[in-house]
């Protein structure tokens, strides 16, 4: 099959493009802006694999979106290209309402003409085609008792400009399937980390900050309590929704792994300690910093229904994946010292 991703040089796009050209057959053709986010070092790894297209284009620029549609003609679209840091949503929200939303719409569109059109020359492949649209958990706001999980019935109460855009273009796409009968999958699912994670994030900022001795700056009481999921769990089970999973339905994708920021932050000082033994306990730098507006408190996943329907499960539990991640931060200093280099040096952003 043809499938085109969306933002697949950023971290989880990333992830499902070298899991289909390592582990399927699939062609792939990763359609992405590059912007800060994106880096095309994360895919060294399939880069030279005949099966792999780089199309450097916006999706928000119709007319080139609708050329990579005929030129590649894909059976499967997994949408992922998006702003995605809620920091940057504070200090900046209107990239996230052109990307997040007005690029979502100008991508259903020009899938829309592109299907019509398969309709009347390939009825078959038109009836195969399928719009998997990727989204997150933070569009049902937050969870007020310590019990209470997410379920895809819950109803949708987005706090920050991001988790809104996002919150919008899921309803864009699935109002695409009701009013056009576009074929739509959407998938929603908690924190991710692993890998190639840009290091403005949770998780490799602190990998980072703590190698370098520099503070850890822990948001508010660091009590907010987030669901990690491994990014190759997440990139498997995109695309065994995007593959088997049914039209129309949505999936709700978790790890079992709820914990607060704190003990995130602590068991990653605890983790270094083994791997580079530092004289000066890592946890020593932990620093309690003013809170995120509009933070939420907790977020966690009912994942039943994906492992019922398809039958996917996480393999990493939270401890085996965290090492792995920072093992890997360890291995491939080039990967964010040039990041570093670049974009982004570790400055807080979205306190106001
Ligand atoms: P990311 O920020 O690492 O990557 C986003 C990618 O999209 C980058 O490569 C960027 O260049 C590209 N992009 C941005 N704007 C574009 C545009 N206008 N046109 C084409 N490409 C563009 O994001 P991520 O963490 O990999 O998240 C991917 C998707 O998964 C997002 O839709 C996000 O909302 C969703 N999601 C993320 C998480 C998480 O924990 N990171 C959790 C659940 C869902």
């Amino acid at each position: 099959m043809n499938i085109l991703v969306t933002g697949g040089a950023g971290f989880i796009g990333s992830a499902v493009v070298r899991y289909l050209i390592e582990q399927t057959d699939h062609r792939v053709v990763n359609v992405d802006a590059l912007t800060y986010a994106g880096n095309l070092e994360s895919l060294t790894e399939v880069e030279g694999s005949e099966r792999y297209a780089f199309e450097h284009v916006d999706i928000n620029n119709a007319a080139q979106m609708q050329a990579v549609f005929e030129r590649h003609q894909p059976d499967v679209v997994m949408h992922l290209a998006a702003e995605s840091h809620v920091d940057r949503s504070i200090d900046g929200p209107a990239a996230f309402i052109q990307t997040n939303i007005v690029g979502t719409y100008t991508l259903l569109e020009a899938a829309r003409q592109y299907w019509n059109g398969l309709k009347e020359r390939a009825p078959e492949k038109a009836a195969g085609f399928r719009f998997h649209h990727i989204s997150t958990d933070e569009v049902y706001g937050d969870l007020e008792g310590p019990e209470d999980l997410f379920t895809e019935e819950t109803p949708y109460a987005p706090s920050s400009p991001y988790s809104a855009s996002k919150a919008s273009s899921d309803h864009l796409v699935r109002a695409w399937q009701r009013t056009y009968g576009l074929p739509v999958l959407v998938t929603n699912c908690s924190n991710n980390y692993g890998p190639y994670h840009f290091p403005e994030k949770l998780i490799p900022l602190m990998i980072l900050n703590a190698l370098a001795g520099k503070a850890l700056p822990v948001y508010g009481d660091g009590q907010q309590v987030r669901d990690w999921l491994y990014v190759e769990d997440h990139a498997r089970a995109l695309v065994k929704v995007a593959l088997e999973g049914e039209v129309g339905e949505t999936y709700n994708i978790g790890g079992h792994n709820e914990k607060t920021n704190l003990e995130v932050v602590e068991t990653l000082c605890d983790l270094l300690q083994e791997l580079v033994p530092s004289e000066r306990s890592y946890r020593k730098l932990i620093t309690f910093v003013a809170d995120r507006p509009g933070h939420d408190l907790r977020y966690a996943i009912d994942a039943d229904k994906i492992e019922r329907e398809l039958g996917w499960r996480p393999e990493e539990t939270f401890e085996t994946g965290l090492r792995k991640t920072v093992q890997w931060y360890l291995d491939n200093r080039q990967w964010w010292q040039r990041v570093q280099d670049g974009s982004y040096q570790g400055e807080r952003l979205g306190s106001l």
